[in-house]
């Protein structure tokens, strides 16, 4: 289907029916020992557009055999194989551009627009670890006093667990998946149950592009921790992968730490976008409105705390209710819909919350802040304007369309503001004086700084966090580091005397 047309009914049927409904173990797509299924809904309808096996704790044993018994062959693969599987991958997910990304707005909620676009930044993690493979260097070198070689090389980890959440179905996938296959792991991924069959797609395509059997296994289901619990005690796991919420990824840990994992940790954020009077305002509200509302805001990177300077933010906070007003709400397949429904009724409801909480607290809705009638989940967008510091949605990760501005006077307040979080994922710093650029950047406690930008992920860059926001990087150079382990070989030096 071309970019733009309307999207009919059949075509949907026709994309729905091509999606794998089963798990997927050695290679083979198959029911749950117990033939368990559960169902995956619109969130634009609450109408359900698929049924899938649902994994058992036995089907994710079963799926741990599989990637265990690849993982000695797959670790004396070629690099150029591997990369040549990625290559393909990323063709093919761009061949197929188009379903991946009508797929996501069903299952999801964003518009096509969007979707489009996540498919581009998903589909990039193939390409970007396509050519990593070949590029893992180890060194070698002459021990200081000059008695042995060093040689450090890497090696797999081993067997992964991928646990991935429902806001970026292909994205949070390919950025896990990709280094993984570059640095020779096996694998079993547990797409999140709200969203599986982008990564049932995914999954098909990478064995399409010539993934041997039990490298990529995928065990969706409406248990995780049915899955997780088991392969977590499994001596034969080496690492976990988690991309979601703080709270579970503690748990993660926690179970984790019996068998001495490897962990990465790509958890929930708090992002402050801060504006500064120096700033060209139009392109504050520009990347205000990228950095709030890629997603419905049901990001981890989304700003969540707007700190705008006292002198310009009744200018902001009119330029960006304008913008954000300007907005259509509709189903993400609608040619003019801008902004899709949240992903379920809890999540619209908990965002309504803490709108009405702020506003109690003497917040004011500029725009939006009323909950919208219908079937589906959608909320409008919302700027709330003098909310007071110690409110709760300045605490909370929102996951919703909302926008609550706070004013600072000073720099040093403005960064005190933004540190004072748990979280340090994403943040974003607007301002037209570089030299505030580095001062601030160097003072800010998150992972991640956007100067200027209101969109920082990239497949080339390093993303994580610090605080309770994670541990470890995907993406960048550091993306593969985190799959691979580093062995070190002593040699004697033939030519040296030998001491000890
Ligand atoms: P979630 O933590 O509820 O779920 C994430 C995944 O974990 C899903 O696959 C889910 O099925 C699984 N899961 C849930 N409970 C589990 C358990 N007890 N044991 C094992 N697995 C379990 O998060 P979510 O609602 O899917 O996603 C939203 C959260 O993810 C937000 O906090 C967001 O900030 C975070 N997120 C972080 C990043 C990042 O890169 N830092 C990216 C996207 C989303």
């Amino acid at each position: 289907m071309a970019a733009g047309n309307t999207v009919t009914l059949e075509r949907e049927a026709e994309l729905l029916a091509s999606v794998p409904t089963g798990l997927l173990i050695n290679g083979q797509w198959r029911e749950a020992s117990d033939g368990g299924t559960f169902d995956v809904n619109d969130p634009a309808t609450g109408d359900v557009l698929s049924t899938l096996a649902s994994a058992t704790s036995q089907d994710a044993v079963a799926a741990l055999d599989a990637a265990d018994a690849a993982q000695a062959a797959w670790a004396r693969s070629a690099p150029r194989e591997r990369s040549e599987i990625l290559r393909r991958a990323f063709d093919l997910v761009t061949e197929r551009a188009e379903d991946f990304a009508l797929l996501m707005t069903l299952e999801m909620g964003k518009p096509l627009a969007e979707a489009r676009g996540e498919v581009a930044y998903g589909a990039e993690f193939l390409r970007w670890f396509a050519e990593e493979t070949v590029r893992d260097y180890g060194r070698y070198l002459t021990s200081p006093e000059g008695k042995n070689k060093i040689l450090v090389q890497h090696k797999p980890v081993g067997p992964c667990l991928l646990i991935t959440p429902w806001n970026f179905p292909l994205a949070m996938a390919t950025r896990k998946v990709a280094p993984a296959v570059a640095a020779s792991c096996t694998m079993v991924l547990k797409p999140a149950k709200l969203t599986p069959l982008t990564a049932q797609l995914f999954a098909q395509t990478m064995l399409d592009a010539g993934l041997p059997a039990g490298v990529l296994n995928v065990v969706a289901s409406a248990s995780a921790s049915g899955i997780s619990g088991p392969l977590l005690a499994d001596p034969r796991l080496r690492k976990v992968s988690f991309t979601g919420s703080t709270p579970v990824g503690k748990r993660l840990m926690a179970d984790a730490a019996q068998n001495v994992l490897r962990t990465s940790m790509d958890l929930g954020g708090n992002a402050p976008f801060i504006v500064f009077e120096d700033a060209d305002l139009d392109k504050a509200v520009q990347g205000a409105m990228a950095a709030k509302m890629r997603n419905m805001g049901e990001a981890c990177t989304a700003a969540n705390r707007f700190l705008v300077q006292a002198s310009v933010a009744q200018e902001f906070t009119a330029k960006l209710a304008a913008a954000m007003g300007a907005l259509t709400t509709g189903r993400g397949t609608a040619p003019d819909s801008t902004v899709g429904p949240l992903i379920d009724a809890r999540a619209r409801d908990e965002v309504h919350a803490l709108v009405s909480a702020a506003v109690d607290a003497g917040a004011v809705a500029v725009t939006g802040g009323a909950p919208v009638d219908g079937p589906g989940y959608f909320y409008p967008p919302t700027v709330l304007a003098n909310v007071p510091n110690n409110a709760e949605i300045l605490r909370t990760e929102i996951f919703g369309p909302v926008a609550p501005i706070t004013t600072f006077s000073t720099e040093e307040q403005a960064i005190a503001l933004a540190n004072a979080s748990e979280y340090g994922l994403a943040s974003y710093l607007y301002t037209s004086d570089y030299a505030r650029m580095f001062r601030v950047a160097e003072q800010i406690e998150f992972g991640m700084v956007g100067f200027n930008a209101g969109v920082i992920s990239n497949a080339a860059a390093p993303f994580g966090g610090v605080k309770q926001s994670g541990l470890g990087r995907e993406g960048g150079a550091e993306g593969i580091a985190e799959y691979t382990t580093t062995q070190y070989i002593g040699i004697a030096d033939p030519h040296a005397s030998q001491g000890s």
